[in-house]
């Protein structure tokens, strides 16, 4: 089967006692059992039965099955956010006294997990440049533990040759780590790229129009250790287990995302190529563009469609916050993926408490605005950014 209809056709565990069409929310924290010999199975993991909804729910367990179907994954693990399943990734792969090797460019929180948080506990983050595989080599020791990646960073939009590092951490024995977030895991094979997890905000485009958190653990089985640690000490010891509702969410958004994904990035490439275009536009940012610097790389790893979200710049801050103001029908708003179509400065926003220092060393520029195009007509699109620009 195609994964368009794998979306839709991945059966659930056990045939439902009103034969359901849709996967039933099971909203419950507690489990029954026969006889004590029957739960004392369920609760040390000799059967897969549910004990209790905080490691174990019949809808999230469907909800990643079908993510494992689509992926070829041996396992996936969800959680409450993107944030949460990349900390409990993370936390798993390292501990006190390793080092991260990882990007300069990163989305804010995981830059703020990876510097401040994971710090304190004892790992250290080697930030560099991770499009040059020869500055990575050389920051391994002895105490690296993973190398992670972005595919698409946000907002500087580099792209890193998957391959190339996915070398560098299998001759040395660790895990490579992508947070594919930015391109859908239906649109690339991850395991065949040299992947050995992926984590995704499910909150971007699995969700379907901003529904509902959540974040998933793709784990192609290649470093048992740490998929026993993900499974028994992040999800029954940490918490952050996804909830059966957001789970039923998700799974809904799951059976659209393909189709919703092939119309955000085409109106996102059409839109780039209007701007490149367009008088006041400084730059544009977006993998699509042959002008990118890694656009042939991009397509090479992840396809022909190249997300949803591109940058463009304007000629100073003053510019952008009059560009942001002027908009009519896109939002002022964060998020990425949603059906609406979405503007945001990410250096006075999402970068905004980081020092002048911090966002210089992250190549954040007060100049560039992000735009995650929802499903409107991109025309629409275009007549509201133009008019904003004249703003
Ligand atoms: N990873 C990337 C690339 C993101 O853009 C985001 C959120 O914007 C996250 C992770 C965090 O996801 P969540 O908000 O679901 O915790």
């Amino acid at each position: 089967m195609k994964n368009t209809t794998k979306a839709i056709h991945t059966r659930y565990q056990r045939r439902d006692a009103y034969d359901a069409l849709q996967m039933p929310v099971y909203h419950t924290l507690a489990y029954e059992f026969d006889d004590a010999d029957v739960m004392a199975d369920a609760f040390c993991g000799r059967t897969n039965a549910p004990d209790y909804s905080r490691v174990l729910n019949p809808t999230v367990t469907h909800f990643e099955e079908r993510i494992a179907n689509l992926t070829g994954a041996k396992e996936v693990s969800a959680f409450t956010s993107g944030m949460a399943a990349i900390s409990a990734m993370l936390m798993s792969a390292a501990s006190a006294g390793k080092n991260i090797i990882s990007s300069k460019h990163l989305f804010g929180n995981t830059y703020l997990l990876l510097t401040k948080t994971m710090l304190r506990y004892g790992v250290e983050a080697r930030l560099t440049d991770l499009t040059d595989p020869a500055a990575v080599e050389a920051l391994v020791d002895e105490n690296t533990c993973c190398i992670f990646l972005e595919s698409v960073t946000n907002p500087q939009t580099e792209v890193a040759d998957v391959k190339a590092l996915a070398a560098i951490a299998h001759k040395h024995g660790f895990p490579l780590i992508a947070d594919t977030t930015m391109i859908p895991f239906t649109q690339f094979d991850g395991k065949a790229l040299g992947l050995d997890f992926q984590v995704v905000s499910t909150t971007k485009y699995v969700s379907g129009g901003a529904t509902s958190l959540g974040g998933v653990i793709i784990d192609y089985g290649n470093f048992p250790d740490i998929s026993l640690f993900i499974k028994k000490d992040c999800v029954f010891n940490f918490g952050g287990y996804m909830t059966p509702h957001a789970a039923y969410m998700q799974t809904l958004g799951l059976e659209t995302m393909q189709v919703r994904y092939e119309r955000q990035a085409d109106s996102a490439l059409k839109l780039a190529k209007m701007l490149e275009q367009t008088p006041g536009v400084v730059a544009v940012g977006y993998p699509g563009l042959e002008s990118h610097p890694q656009h042939e790389l991009f397509t090479e790893q992840y396809g022909d469609k190249a997300g949803a979200m591109l940058t463009f710049d304007l000629e100073s801050e003053d510019a952008c916050k009059r560009f942001i103001n002027g908009l009519k029908l896109i939002h002022r708003a964060t998020n990425l993926f949603d059906n609406r179509t979405l503007a945001i400065h990410p250096a006075s926003t999402i970068f905004g408490p980081l020092t002048q220092e911090q966002r210089d060393a992250m190549d954040i520029k007060d100049t560039t605005i992000r735009l995650s195009v929802g499903l409107e007509d991109p025309e629409d699109l275009y007549s509201d950014i133009t008019q904003a620009l004249l703003a």
